[in-house]
């Protein structure tokens, strides 16, 4: 649905007349597009980095940042690397990287004001921050947990504090994780990301990395992906955005919907297949069809629905139909293809939640039991999955411009849309690249994580 808010933020009038009033002033996002030629391309992009002292991932941090961008300027926090150009206060930057890996106790962190204090105004609009830290619960000493977990706090304000749409982001990155940074990065610091902001992300060890002379423009190339509730919206989107990166997809949704999922799937000469999730035979079917295809490489579970109600009023098949097929039928399918083999060894699964199952709603407590399950699911399955060398992780998907969200009372929806860092909606677009990020072969390091995109709203934060 058209934001005409939005368009009319960006006119010369508007933008004064907003200001004037003290209104919300949303800056159209940069977004992604194949084979850009007037935005600037990842490569062409100019990231600034800092460290705490006595780093000691600066030298595979720098070159993983040299391997995305051929300018990439130093702080003088960096020292040791002279090969990197040092920065000259007042340069204007893409992006700021700052390694807090060796943060080892809060009375040292007056870094991090001195670096984040000398750099952000040099930050251009749609630029992009990213704070590196440990995992607290792997950090040797209380004194070093406590410093590592504050960045949090850093992190999700300056994503408040900083407007003109740039996203911050927290990753923590496990010790000897140091080479699978590099698909995190590229998604982070590109333009995939920009309805992404104040989300913590962890990178752990991964037995597999990308091969030398991976085609990053084609991260998905051979791979076999199912896509269930793909004939519209959300779905639709994601089966666009992994065709791109040249996956061969399976379109899945009701059989109601062949038509327009016959539509999806040609469009990107994939095949369509009409099954009810919530039918008792369709993880026999999956597992048949996946067998055929000798295994699947990614699951993406997108399909959902919502039948709202307060519980009180709640009809019992309200509430099972919502559990069923959001949440139920994931366990199913997973299980079903997981024990027969269905999904291929190096496999993802990507689930879809809700900032719902997050921050709870009124009238949603079926749907949200269902979203904050799937976030269950997604915890508890990673650590079995990864003996197998397969991911699972969700998105939470915040206010997205959808069919959903343009049924929602005018009032409701203008709060959904302003109330978060970007002041507007996220787009389908936005919720497939992140998926996509996921996806890809070369994100091996990342399991059970749970990644809103919804532009840092205020709900459940
Ligand atoms: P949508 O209603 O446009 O698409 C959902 C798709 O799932 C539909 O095509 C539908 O036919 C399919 N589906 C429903 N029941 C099915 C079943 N039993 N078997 C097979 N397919 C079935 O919704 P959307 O907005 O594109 O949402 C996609 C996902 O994102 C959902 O899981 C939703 O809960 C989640 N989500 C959306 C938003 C938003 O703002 N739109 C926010 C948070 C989460």
């Amino acid at each position: 649905m058209k934001d005409s808010y939005l368009n009319f933020a960006n006119t010369g009038f508007g933008a004064k007349l907003t200001s004037m009033l003290g209104l919300p002033q949303p800056l159209v996002l940069e977004r992604y597009a194949a084979g850009q030629t007037k935005r600037l391309t990842l490569g062409q992009h100019t990231v600034l980095l800092g460290a705490c002292e006595g780093s000691d991932i600066l030298a595979p941090l720098s070159k993983t940042l040299a391997a995305i961008t051929q300018n990439v300027s130093a702080h003088s926090s960096v020292t040791g690397t002279s090969t990197i150009t040092p920065w000259q206060s007042g340069d204007r930057v893409n992006a700021l990287v700052f390694d807090a890996t060796k943060l080892q106790n809060t009375s040292a962190s007056g870094s991090l004001h001195e670096f984040f204090n000398q750099t952000v105004r040099a930050v251009k609009a749609n630029g992009r921050v990213i704070l590196i830290g440990r995992p607290p619960a792997d950090c040797d000493t209380p004194s070093m947990a406590i410093a590592q977990r504050a960045l949090e706090g850093l992190s999700r304000s300056l994503a408040k504090e900083l407007k003109k749409a740039i996203t911050v982001q927290l990753i923590y990155l496990h010790s000897g994780a140091e080479n699978q940074l590099e698909s995190t990065l590229r998604f982070l610091l590109s333009s995939k990301s920009s309805y992404v902001s104040g989300q913590v992300i962890t990178i752990s060890k991964a037995r597999t990395t990308e091969a030398d002379g991976f085609d990053w423009s084609q991260p998905l190339a051979g791979k076999k992906v199912l896509v269930t509730g793909a004939s519209q919206g959300i779905g639709a989107s994601i089966v666009e955005v992994m065709a791109r990166d040249g996956a061969q997809l399976i379109c899945l949704d009701i059989p109601q919907a062949t038509a327009a999922l016959d539509e999806v799937a040609n469009r990107v000469k994939g095949r369509s297949l009409s099954l009810d999730l919530s039918a008792k035979n369709a993880a026999e079917m999956l597992v048949e069809q996946a067998r055929n295809d000798g295994g699947w490489d990614v699951i993406v579970h997108n399909a959902g629905i919502t039948r709202d109600k307060t519980i009180a009023n709640m009809k019992p098949e309200f509430w099972s139909s919502v559990v069923n097929v959001n949440l139920s039928s994931q366990e199913r399918i997973n299980e079903a293809l997981l024990s027969s083999g269905g999904l291929n060894s190096g496999g993802r699964i990507i689930c879809v939640s809700s900032i719902s199952g997050i921050a709870g709603n009124r009238g949603q407590t079926n749907y949200a039991f269902s979203k904050a399950g799937v976030i269950g699911m997604v915890q508890s399955l990673a650590p079995i999955l990864a003996k197998n060398n397969i991911t699972i992780n969700a998105v939470t998907p915040g206010f997205i411009e959808t069919k959903m969200t343009a049924a929602i009372p005018f009032s409701i929806r203008e709060a959904g849309r302003r109330l978060n860092s970007m002041s507007q909606g996220g787009l389908p677009v936005d919720v497939a690249e992140t998926i996509a990020w996921f996806a890809s072969p070369a994100s091996s390091g990342l399991s059970a994580n749970v990644v809103r995109v919804c532009g840092q709203s205020i709900l459940g934060a």
